[in-house]
């Protein structure tokens, strides 16, 4: 019994088992989460578990994959800011599109050199932070992430209306999610 769920944007990879206590562990080489459950135990339970070792997470995550081969080191600060300079093109001109047939809207937003998520909104000053390692995907995979952190300024959380507002702008967002693998 294996599915994934999205914590917070974090894919987790949850297997029940008989066993008694739930581990979590930061998968080598690719960083991949996955959590050991008792068969007893809610999602609900599990969610509020990650999110507590969240920190934990994503030091693990970031140590793994720098650690890794399959994932080559850090290119020179030349390339980098290419590569940042032309993520910014590419946002500056897909954002306001979308603010626009959404109707959603930040008050600004940055390109930041996250490794464990793809994109983050501070749901108080509506200002959005889009990951660098978005350079490298497609429009379409940028655009959900740009939806995904616009709909936050309207509803914080992942709860029912969260989805409502993805399906009714993005219909198939799943599937484009699905892609995102870190
Ligand atoms: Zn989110």
């Amino acid at each position: 019994m294996k599915k994934v769920i999205y914590i917070d944007e974090l894919p987790v990879e949850v297997t029940r088992k008989r066993i008694k206590r739930m581990n979590i562990r930061v998968k080598d080489p690719d960083g991949k989460v996955i959590v050991s459950a008792p068969y007893i135990m809610t999602d609900g339970y599990i969610i509020s578990f990650v999110r507590s070792r969240r920190d934990w997470i994503d030091k693990n995550i970031s140590r793994v994959k720098e650690r890794s081969s399959a994932h080559p080191a850090p290119s020179t600060p030349a390339e980098k800011e290419k590569r940042r300079a032309s993520l910014k093109r590419r946002i500056a001109e897909r954002l306001p599109a979308i603010e626009q047939w959404t109707g959603l809207h930040c008050t600004g937003w940055s390109v930041r050199d996250m490794h464990t998520r793809w994109g983050s909104c501070n749901t108080t000053t509506c200002h959005i932070n889009l990951s660098l390692m978005l350079a490298t995907r497609t429009d379409e995979e940028l655009d959900y992430v740009i939806l995904h952190e616009l709909v936050h300024t309207l509803v914080p959380n992942h709860g029912g209306s969260f989805y409502e507002l993805m399906d009714r702008f993005m219909p198939d967002w799943k599937q484009i999610r699905k892609n995102l693998k870190y």
